[in-house]
C-alpha cells in the first residue's frame, strides 16, 4: 500500500484546456497535492523519464509527443495512491478505458493519452524525486 504517486497532465489534454477539469476530477477521488509544476520536458529529460521503453517502436514518437508542449507535473497523496490512480485515469488505450475515467473522458489516441501515472511504489518514488526536489513538496 502506497501514500504516493506521480502524475503528469501530458500536452493533449494542457493545450486542449482540460488541466482544470483533470485536477478536480483527481482531489474529488480522494486525491491531495504535495507537489505541482508547468514544466515543458527537452528530448534528453522524456528519453530518460520513459527510458524503460527505449526499445519500444513508439518510443521517439513518444519523446516527440511528450516534448511537444507544457505539461503538468505532480506528486499525489492518498492510501493505495498507485493502484487507485491507475484505476481514475483508465487503461492506457483510451479506446479500451472504462467510461468515466480521464483518458476516457479527455484522451485523443493511445499516445496522447492525456496522464500519466506511476505503476509501482518504487517508480512512483524515483519519478517524484525526478521531478521535484524537497522544497518544492508540501
Ligand atoms: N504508448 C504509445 N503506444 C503504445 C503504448 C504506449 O504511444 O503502444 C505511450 C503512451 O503515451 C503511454 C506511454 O507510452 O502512456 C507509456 O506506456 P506504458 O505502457 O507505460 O503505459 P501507461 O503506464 O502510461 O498506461
Ligand atoms: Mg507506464
Amino acid at each position: 500500500m502506497s501514500n504516493i504517486t506521480f502524475t503528469m497532465i501530458k500536452p493533449d489534454a494542457v493545450s486542449n484546456g482540460h488541466s482544470g477539469k483533470i485536477i478536480d476530477q483527481i482531489i474529488q477521488a480522494g486525491f491531495t497535492i504535495q507537489a505541482m509544476k508547468y514544466v515543458r520536458l527537452s528530448k534528453e529529460t522524456a528519453g530518460s523519464f520513459y527510458g524503460i521503453h527505449r526499445e519500444r517502436p513508439f518510443f521517439n514518437d513518444l519523446v516527440e509527443f511528450m516534448t511537444s508542449g507544457t505539461i503538468v507535473a505532480a506528486i499525489l497523496v492518498k492510501e493505495n495512491a498507485v493502484a487507485d490512480f491507475r484505476n481514475l485515469i483508465g487503461a492506457t488505450d483510451p479506446k479500451k478505458a472504462e467510461p468515466g475515467t480521464i483518458r476516457n473522458l479527455f484522451a485523443k489516441s493511445i499516445e496522447a493519452n492525456a496522464m500519466h501515472g506511476s505503476d509501482s511504489d518504487e517508480n512512483a518514488a524515483n519519478e517524484a524525486n525526478f521531478f521535484f526536489s524537497a522544497f518544492e513538496r508540501f
